[in-house]
């Protein structure tokens, strides 16, 4: 039995996912007449109040999709120092939209408009043009930890004083409305572009979508074909992110619980020095001198758990829908004896 804690993307779609891919009505996206495609955008735009959606194969290219439709070659976008946008895209802010990164250090990954307002440039000939702010909820990097609704709030609301347009990284952000009282509607008044992923907590096997104005959306269509992200008959993709939404949205706290008993098992252990805290389904721990993240990554191999190393002492679990329970009490015993 292989256990795999690297990361909620390496869930397999289950039977039934199967099925309703199969039996799904397809047709050619390019051409805009994939009836699954369609209501998979029309599902999500409803449920985060947007206008309109784009389906797209990775939340990599939804976020670099937005990123280009909110900036100009030569403007800054500002996001926190951990974001995926700025540490796991291979450089795509300036690749794909010629644009800098001002980085903040929020708390555990979320800003607040005082990180904004002390990084805006004014407005010189030769000072960089700030045009963006790109948040992300929940921030991987920082172990899952959640924005609250009044931060969001209030961000936005500076940002429509300054005119910069914000962006939300959403890719776990069904995690974080799964933990906090806010819903997908609140997430999406907050912000003029969101980026969700299927393929993480929710099981799908492929597939993100960019959701905003019809406006937005049209230009992000354009954007889509010209990174060679237009699809065919991508309905067979699309089934699978209705499958999920429909049925693997209310079973993510699941997941939580079982970080959380990682985590507190992991503070108990003598070759643990710290826990980040586990707010959702990610649990970032540091070694001490014990082990090094290659040789704690060795110790646990004869007993087929994979983890990620998340830096030199780091280590990174991540719990998802392939994760049992039976898993979780294996991956107990197995670092109580270690
Ligand atoms: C996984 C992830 C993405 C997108 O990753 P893809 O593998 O390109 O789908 C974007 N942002 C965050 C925070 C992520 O964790």
């Amino acid at each position: 039995m292989t256990i795999d804690l690297r990361s909620d993307t390496v869930t397999k779609p289950s039977r039934g996912m199967l099925e309703a891919m199969m039996s799904a009505p397809v047709g050619d996206d390019v051409f805009n007449e994939d009836p699954t495609v369609l209501a998979l955008e029309e599902k999500t735009a409803r449920l985060f109040d947007k206008e309109a959606a784009l389906f797209g194969p990775s939340g990599t290219m939804t976020n670099q999709i937005a990123i280009k439709c909110h900036t100009q070659p030569g403007d800054e976008l500002i996001c926190d120092v951990n974001s995926h946008i700025y540490n796991y895209e291979g450089g795509g802010i300036s690749f794909n939209s010629g644009v800098q990164a001002k980085l903040v250090t929020g708390d555990r990954g979320r800003i607040t408009t005082r990180h904004i307002e002390d990084s805006i440039n004014a407005d010189y000939d030769w000072l960089t043009k700030t045009t963006l702010v790109s948040l992300e909820n929940t921030v991987n990097r920082a172990g899952g930890s959640c924005y609250d609704l009044a931060t969001m709030k209030n961000i936005k609301q500076f940002c429509k004083e300054k005119q910069l347009a914000l962006h939300l990284d959403g890719a776990r952000v069904f995690n974080a409305i799964a933990e906090n009282s806010y819903s997908a509607a609140d997430i999406g008044n907050q912000f003029d572009s969101v980026s969700i992923c299927l393929s993480k907590g929710l099981g799908a096997p492929v597939g993100s979508l960019l959701l905003g104005t019809k406006d937005l959306i049209k230009k992000a269509r354009r954007l889509r074909k010209v990174f060679g992200g237009g699809m065919r008959q991508a309905g067979f993709l699309a089934a699978a992110g209705i499958y999920a939404l429909d049925y693997n949205l209310e079973r993510l706290k699941d997941d939580h619980v079982k970080a959380k008993v990682l985590g507190n098992e992991l503070s108990k252990l003598p070759y643990v020095e710290s826990v980040m805290p586990v707010d959702t389904n990610i649990v970032i721990f540091n070694l001490t001198d014990k082990y090094t993240a290659v040789s704690f990554e060795a110790a646990l191999q004869p007993y087929d758990i994979k983890l990620a190393a998340f830096g030199k002492q780091t280590i990174r679990f991540v719990t998802h829908l392939d994760f049992t329970d039976e898993m979780l009490a294996k991956v107990v015993e197995v670092l109580r004896k270690l």
